[in-house]
Parts: structure tokens; C-alpha cells; sequence
């Protein structure tokens, strides 16, 4: 035994195989390995280890070998050769029950010295405090529990699965071939440009038009629709990832754990995505990364570029500037779109109107200059997230508080009023480094590629209409179109142009 280990409690943690369809002969293990992680997630030492496979579920008077015999070291407080022990470990307590009476014979074994430490894998369960007739688990509820208890095992066995990263079970995930492992050549290929296409502001309408004009189905053979592409690209699959009950599934130490399956994108494409995707369900997210609130943004698919970026520059009797956004409209007679502030009926001052060929082309060049521009300064700037130091930092705190909590070293009070203190921090800086990743992701994009494409002549290359009012939206908050004075004509002058652009 090293030094180390002299500071962690020594527990025995019990496992319970019962019988199930499923005859899964790796339960046990599988449950001592989730022992073994919180174990050293709360400072505690396994020294002994006690099982049971139940062999029937009916047999009232089953004699559980393993649990009667960790029930006599507990109460001792030591195993045979000497070694103490100070508390036990289990999945969940559902594996302590399997009669009535089971549960209160175990608190009662446990309690019987002071100072011991019970834990599933949530954390640490005070079984001294009175509260534990409230917690709903006496004998006389066992049958609730029962059901409770499949539940809890279909998952558990799902979270197995997840944490040795075998692939689940179900129809073919488009992208793969059958076996869920290997990559389908073109399918992956069509996941990879879609999510790098999304990632770029491309639209998933648009982007599923594509497919749709490709001829590509579903991995059963359906039509791809908005819903089940966007589906799809949420998938953390994709990047290797798994998510267990709305969590990425993580090791001990907050690493998500690797699927063994060949990954389409990378996990920094993929975290871009879900914040593409946080963002346009209409939660804004501020430069730190923090949740703002409701976007006040307009959804909807455009049919002209600058519709909603644009607004009326007229000064108004009082003084104001009218500040409407500009609608656009097509006009046959000229064959050409213009754009124009709405009629005071409809909110704006309806004083104002320009052709929208010249303003679109004025705007991408001068969008397509900005971007370039600070180009040249974030791929130079764009490093490792500057931050990651102090979220590895708060994660020790909150693991060392945890550990000193399992050796009572400080109060209750003390410990949840520091962790309710950490807790939303380390989410903040998670939320943080995300944004991060969305963010070089965008910069190392190569710009001169974009303005290529913004003019390109085929179909297929060239940026649609959604990605362009992204990266326009990106540069700028909005265009204030001024009233040309008298004399102006019908000439067009860029200096009533006024771009407010974003964060310069
Ligand atoms: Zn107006």
C-alpha cells in the first residue's frame, strides 16, 4: 500500500446479478467497474469485493451468500485478515434489495459504528440521517422498486454498453455500413460536407434539398427531411461521442469516452454544430458563451440577401431615424428586386426605396473585404481555448471538496454551499469552450475560398443565399440605407451605405 493510499476510505463494494432476459453475464462485472469509478471519483479505496448472482427471481428464501457475508464484515468493520473497513459501495441500492427486510438489515449492519460512508454511483447517501425511512426503499415498498428497478437496469445496461463503447443495438445509423463500426464511403462522406456546410452558415433546408436532388435516402430508405437531417447532425455519434440520458457519456476525470466506432467529424466540428444549433433554437449565446436569452432574430428562409439586415435611414419629423427593417419586393417591369421601408401601416415610413442589385453587390464586397481583413489577424490569433487552464482548475477543486467531504473532513453545510458555488461555474467555462471551438472553427475557414464561391457561376459550388446572409451576419449587426438629398438622382452613392459592424 502506498502513501496515497492511506488517504482514501476503505469500502467494499457489493454487486448483484439477478436473472434477466437479457442473461447478461457481464452484470456483475460490469457493476464492480462502475463501483471501482465512483470509488475514485469519492476518495474511497476498494478492499473487498462481495457479489451474488440471483439464480431464480421467484425463490422468497433465497440465501444471498455474498450479501450475508459483507453484512457481518460491515458490522465487524474489518475483513478477516484485519483490514478495516469503513464503508461500501454499490450501483444503485435496488442491487442491496431483494427481499423485503433486505434494506434494513444492511443500514443497520452499516450504522452500526459510527463514521462510516455509503455511496452509489450518484455520490454519497448519509445513512445515519433520519431521512432514510423517507427515501422510500423500507421493505414494504419493495414492490415499487421492482419496477423501478428494470428501468433502472435497462438503462444501466445501455450506460455499459456506452462506457465500453460498444455500439447499441438498433436499425443501421446512416453513414455506417450494418456493423455500426465501419464507415459507409458515401454516406460519411455526404455527413462530413453537410455538418462542414452547416458549420459554414449553410441552411439545413438547403442542404437537404441537395440530398434530395442527389437521390440520397435514409439509411431505411426514406426521404430526408429538415427533421430528421437536423436529427442527424445532433447525433454526438458522429464525432465518436454518446449521450446517456441528456449527458455526453464521460470517464472519470470528464473525458468524453470514445466510441469504438470510425468517427465522420471531429468532436470540435461537432460541438460547433450543437452551438449552431443552441443558437438558432433561439437561445443566444453572449461572447462568453453565455446563455443570453431569446434571439429576436428573424428564422425564417430568406428569398433576398440583405432583407432584415438593411434599415430605413430616414429622420423622421421628430427627429428620430425611422430604423425599420428594409422589405424586399420584385419588380417584373424592371426585372430586378429592390428594397424598401414598409408603409407607416406597417411600421415603417414608407419613404424609402433602392434597387437591390447594386446594394447586395455593395454589401458582399464590403462583408467579403471585412472578413478577409480579420482573417489575416484571428488565424494567427486563434490558439488553444485561453481558459482551459482555470476549468481544469475548478474541476479539481470540485473533485478535491468532494474527496474531503468523503473523509468528513468538512461539514455538509460547507460542502454543498461550495459546490452549488462551482457547480454553475464549471458549466459556465463547458459553455465557454464551446463557443470557442464554434468560433475558430469559423476562422479557419479559408477566405479566399468563401469569395470564390460567393460569385461562382455553377450551381453547385457556389454559396447559397442562407450561408452568404450568414457570413453577413456574422460581419455585421445591420446596413443603414440614408436618404439620398436632393440631387442625388437616380445615381447610386455607397456613402449612404453605413454598415454597423459587429465587434471590431
Ligand atoms: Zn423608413
Amino acid at each position: 500500500m502506498d502513501a496515497t493510499d492511506g488517504d482514501l476510505i476503505p469500502v467494499v463494494d457489493y454487486a448483484r446479478a439477478s436473472v434477466d432476459k437479457r442473461k447478461d453475464e457481464h452484470s456483475v462485472r460490469n457493476q464492480q467497474t462502475t463501483n471501482t469509478q465512483t470509488a475514485k471519483r469519492l476518495g474511497c479505496r476498494i478492499v473487498a469485493r462481495f457479489s451474488d448472482n440471483d439464480k431464480s427471481a421467484a425463490k422468497e428464501d433465497l440465501v444471498r451468500d455474498g450479501f450475508e457475508a459483507m453484512l457481518r464484515v460491515l458490522r465487524t468493520g474489518h475483513l478477516e485478515d484485519g483490514t478495516p473497513v469503513s464503508g461500501c459501495i454499490v450501483v444503485h441500492d435496488d442491487r442491496l434489495i431483494r427481499k423485503a427486510g433486505d434494506y434494513e438489515r444492511f443500514v443497520d449492519a452499516l450504522t452500526y459504528r459510527e463514521g462510516r460512508v455509503y455511496a452509489d454511483q450518484r455520490g454519497f447517501m448519509d445513512l445515519y440521517s433520519e431521512n432514510v425511512e423517507n427515501m422510500g426503499l423500507m421493505g414494504a415498498v419493495a414492490s415499487r422498486i421492482e419496477i423501478k428497478k428494470m428501468r433502472r437496469r435497462m438503462r444501466q445496461h445501455h450506460s455499459d454498453n456506452a462506457r465500453e463503447g460498444k455500439p447499441l443495438q438498433g436499425p443501421r445509423p446512416f453513414g455506417w455500413q450494418k456493423d455500426g463500426v465501419t464507415l459507409d464511403p458515401a454516406e460519411s462522406a455526404l455527413l462530413r460536407q453537410a455538418a462542414e456546410r452547416f458549420i459554414a452558415g449553410g441552411s439545413i433546408n438547403s442542404i437537404c434539398r441537395d440530398w434530395l436532388k442527389k437521390g440520397v435516402k435514409t439509411s431505411r430508405g426514406n426521404e430526408w427531411t429538415s427533421r430528421t437531417l437536423t436529427v442527424a447532425l445532433k447525433k454526438p455519434r458522429l464525432c465518436g461521442w454518446r449521450i446517456l440520458n441528456g449527458e455526453i457519456v464521460r470517464d472519470d476525470d470528464g473525458n468524453p469516452i470514445v466510441g469504438a466506432w470510425d468517427s465522420i467529424i471531429t468532436p470540435e466540428q461537432w460541438q460547433a454544430i450543437q452551438a449552431i444549433f443552441a443558437e438558432r433554437s433561439g437561445k443566444q449565446i453572449g461572447p462568453d458563451g453565455v446563455l443570453l436569452g431569446n434571439l429576436q432574430r428573424d428564422h425564417r428562409e430568406h428569398q433576398y440577401l440583405l432583407t432584415a439586415t438593411l434599415r430605413c435611414g430616414v429622420i423622421l419629423p421628430d427627429g428620430a431615424m425611422c430604423n425599420h427593417k428594409l422589405r424586399a419586393g420584385f419588380q417584373k417591369k424592371m426585372g430586378r428586386h429592390r428594397y424598401f421601408c414598409q408603409a407607416p401601416s406597417n411600421g415603417g415610413c414608407g419613404k424609402l426605396a433602392r434597387r437591390g442589385d447594386l446594394i447586395d453587390e455593395f454589401v458582399s464586397e464590403a462583408v467579403l473585404a471585412k472578413l478577409e481583413q480579420r482573417s489575416t489577424v484571428e488565424i494567427k490569433e486563434v490558439g488553444p481555448w485561453p481558459k482551459k487552464r482555470e476549468l481544469a482548475e475548478k474541476v479539481e477543486q470540485f473533485n478535491e471538496l468532494r474527496a474531503r467531504f468523503a473523509k468528513r473532513k468538512i461539514t455538509n453545510s460547507l460542502f454543498f454551499e461550495e459546490i452549488e458555488r462551482l457547480e454553475p461555474d464549471i458549466a459556465k467555462l463547458r459553455a465557454e469552450a464551446e463557443k470557442y471551438e464554434l468560433e475558430s472553427a469559423r476562422a479557419k475557414r479559408d477566405l479566399t475560398e468563401i469569395r470564390r464561391r460567393w460569385y461562382s457561376e455553377t450551381d453547385d459550388d457556389r454559396l447559397d443565399l442562407s450561408q452568404k446572409r450568414a457570413y453577413i451576419r456574422e460581419a455585421l449587426h445591420a446596413v443603414i440605407v440614408h436618404p439620398a438629398g436632393k440631387g442625388h438622382g437616380k445615381r447610386f452613392d455607397p456613402d449612404l451605405l453605413e454598415p454597423i459592424w459587429r465587434e471590431d
